[in-house]
This record gives structure tokens, sequence and C-alpha cells, in this order.
């Protein structure tokens, strides 16, 4: 067979511990047998990030940017922990809150759904697709420690440096933390007209929660912006397509969503998103079937799994013990990066390659091939089971394929 050309590179970034091992495998077993892969390398793994002093992660977005299509590994997001074990100069910030503030986009995330493998939520019938708001919050904070005796303000300048206004945190009696926040009114609303139109596009109502109700000036905005938004620019076409905006406190949305069939886009401020695609994810199956993408308002597209890198997975890989690692949600990253490159190209045969190595994928889960954390939730009369490790796993598909 001759091998799928592409014209335009994507941008490749490769990622850390179990899933780095993954990332090389997807690439040997799967794709480069049948596409003359083209790709711009940015090693984002934690040494090569240290190296650059982060620079490699900014030069990847910017990439982005320029390119339009990116796929890209996990990454460990380093913690005190994480310091030692790598000997790091410093705490380096989360790569894809660097990515996401440069691109200035939209997370979307939806379930894999696979015949066989039920909701943990059996009312759940239709994905859940999530988006999270990638930008600010805790995600971009400062902070610090206070000790007793000290006072924390909130304060707020001019360009030429004249105070604004001036609020007292708190006064410390005893030790204690503080933290700002912020984010941006074009932030926001790019967001929510993002949610709109991909909404729109999958013909989905939007669902939005926030807590307005004891966050009067900064939650109260996220509302405010979605509200006038849609007023003004979508409540028509919305009608029209027989779909709709609800607005809601944040743990109204949860209570819903939990009764519901699924169905919705679930719009999340940044650490809503962070925390409740995970619980969404694991209700549907496995860490490993949840696909995300960021999207930004101008429409560059950066493709990846929901999931960390395993790192449970990569010790014992490290001690010559045998993964079972899924894979699904990466080879989701590579299928959703190829297609919309091939897309952008204009090259149908790209297109066709990524769908049918989504299908082969869904087709080896199917007929009862699949790794250890599909094995409990899986359940399809008359097929028999087998657990994969990590590796064989993508040797089965390349058989399909
Ligand atoms: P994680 O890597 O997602 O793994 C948490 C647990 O979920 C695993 O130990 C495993 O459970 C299960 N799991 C997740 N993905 C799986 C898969 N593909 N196949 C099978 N099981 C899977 O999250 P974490 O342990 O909290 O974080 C590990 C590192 O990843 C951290 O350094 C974090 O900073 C980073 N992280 C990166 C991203 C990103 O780059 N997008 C996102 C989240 C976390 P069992 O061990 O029980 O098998
Ligand atoms: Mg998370």
């Amino acid at each position: 067979m001759e091998k799928i050309k592409m014209t335009t590179p994507l941008v490749e970034m490769d990622g850390d511990e179990m899933t780095r091992i993954l990332w090389r495998w997807i690439k040997e077993i799967l794709i480069e047998p049948f596409v003359d892969l083209k790709t711009e390398y940015y090693d984002l793994g934690l040494p090569e990030r240290d190296a650059t002093d982060d620079a490699v992660t900014v030069a990847s977005a910017e990439a982005t940017r320029r390119l339009g299509v990116a796929v890209k590994c996990a990454t460990i997001t380093p913690n005190a922990q994480r310091v030692q074990e790598y000997s790091l100069k410093k705490m380096w910030k989360s790569p894809n809150g660097t990515i996401r503030r440069i691109l200035d986009g939209t997370v979307f995330r939806a379930p894999i759904l696979v015949e066989g493998i039920t909701p943990y939520v059996p009312g759940w019938k239709k994905p859940i697709v999530l988006a999270r708001h990638a930008y600010g919050d805790i995600y971009n904070s400062v902070e610090a420690r206070a000790e007793g005796g000290q006072t924390a303000y909130l304060v707020v300048e001019d360009a030429a440096g004249n105070e604004v206004s001036r609020n007292i945190i708190h006064s410390f009696a005893s030790p204690g933390i503080v933290q700002g926040v912020h984010n941006v009114d074009d932030s926001i609303a790019s967001f929510a007209r993002s949610c709109f139109n991909y909404a729109l596009d999958c013909s989905m109502p939007v669902w939005f929660g926030a807590k307005d109700t004891i966050s009067k000036t900064y939650d109260h905005r996220f509302k405010d912006i979605f509200n006038d938004i849609y007023q003004s620019e979508y409540a028509q076409r919305f009608e029209e397509k027989g779909i709709y905006f609800l607005y809601t406190l944040i743990d109204d949305v949860v209570a819903r969503v939990m009764r519901s069939e699924g169905g919705m886009l679930w719009a999340c401020k940044n650490y809503d998103g962070d925390v409740m695609s995970d619980m969404v994810a694991t209700a549907y199956g496995s860490l490993g079937m949840m696909s995300s993408v960021l999207v930004s308002p101008d429409g560059k597209y950066e493709f990846e799994a929901a999931h960390g890198t395993v790192t449970r997975h990569y010790y014992k890989y490290l001690n010559g013990e045998e993964t079972s690692t899924n894979s699904v949600a990466t080879i989701w990253a590579w299928t959703g990066a190829l297609a919309k490159r091939g897309e952008l190209d204009g090259n149908a045969a790209l297109v066709d390659f990524a769908k049918k190595l989504e299908k082969a994928t869904l087709q080896t889960i199917e007929s009862g091939y699949m790794t250890g954390d599909l094995i409990p939730l899986f359940n399809r009369p008359g097929v028999q089971l087998h657990r994969l490790e990590s590796r064989q796993f993508l040797q089965n598909i390349a058989q399909k394929l």
C-alpha cells in the first residue's frame, strides 16, 4: 500500500511517563505504517521543559497558532514531589495552562461511547459534552502565606498607578493563606461564543452554572456575559433548532445533570471543568475513554486525551511488569488531529484514514479485546472477554485496520 501523504505538518507535543510510551507505540504501530507522517516535533516531557526553562511549551503553542492543528500527549504538572523526583530548577506551571493561555481557547471533552459499556449512571443514554473555560481562575493565580498579625488586601490601580479600589481580604490573627485570581471579559465572552457555536453545530442545549449568589462580582460577571451574548446573538438560532440555553447555580446544574439522560453541552468554569470532566469520564467508563480538544476563537485546534500520564502504570512498566493501559483517548487525539488537518488541507484520504482508525479501535473493543480498565465495565451477550497488554491492544487494532 502506498502511504497517505500530508501537505501541512501537525504540531506534535510529546509528553511524560506511560502516555509517552503509548505515544511512541501508537505512531509506530497504527500511524506510520499507513501515513507519511509530517510533524513539527516539540518535546514537552518534563526534563526538556526544565532544560529550556519552559520555552519549549511556549514555542509549541506558537507553532499551533501558525500551523492550526496540534496533537498533545499528557504531561506532568509538577508539584513539590515532582521537583524532587526530577531535580527541577523550578515548579513549572501546567503546560496545558500555558498553551490555553496563548490560544485563548475552549476545551471540549466528549466521552467515547462503545457498544457493551453502560455508563455508571444508568440514566445517561447520550454523551455529555463538557466545555471547560480554558483561561484564568486558580490556574493563573498568585498565592501567598500570611503570618498572624499580617493583613492581605485586594488593590486595583489604574495605568498611572493611582489606587482605584482597596479591600481587606483578611486580617490574620493566626497563620493562613491567601490567593488572588482573575478573569477577563473578552475571554469569558469568547468562551460563551465557542460554547454556543459548538452547540449549534451539534444541536445540543447549553447548560451553564456558576456561584453568582456567593460571588456577586466575579461569578456574577460570567452569568451576565453568557446571558447577554445568548440573548443578543444566539437566542433566535437556538429556537429555530429547538435547543435552549439554561443558566442556573452550579450545584443545581450538578443535580440536574445526574437526573438527565445526557445529550447536552455542559459549560463549566475552569475548575469545575477540571473536576467534573473526571467524574463524567469515569461515569461513562474509564478516564481512558474521554477525548478532549482545545478550540481557539479563531479556529486553531489542539487535540489530547483528558487523562494524565498514568503514573502508577509507568512505574510498573519501568519494573518490567506488564501494563494494560488504555490508549483509546490518545488514539482519538491523533485521529482528531489527522482528520482536522485533512479537512483543512482538503486531504480526503487522511480524513478517511482517521475515521477508519477510530472504527477499527471501537470494533476491537466491541469484539471483546480490550485493556484491563474496561473489563469490569464490558458486557455484551455472546462476546468473550480478552484482557490485553498495552502494546497487544494496539497490535490488535492494527490487524483490524
Ligand atoms: P491520571 O494519569 O489520569 O491517572 C489516574 C488513574 O486513573 C490512574 O492511576 C489509573 O487508575 C486511571 N487511568 C487514567 N488514565 C488511564 C488509562 N488511559 N488507562 C487506564 N487507566 C487510566 O491522573 P493522575 O494520577 O492524577 O496524574 C498523573 C500525572 O498526570 C500528574 O503528574 C498530573 O500532573 C498529570 N496530568 C496531566 C494531564 C494532561 O496533561 N492533560 C491531565 C491530568 C493529569 P489505576 O492506577 O487504578 O489503574
Ligand atoms: Mg482534572
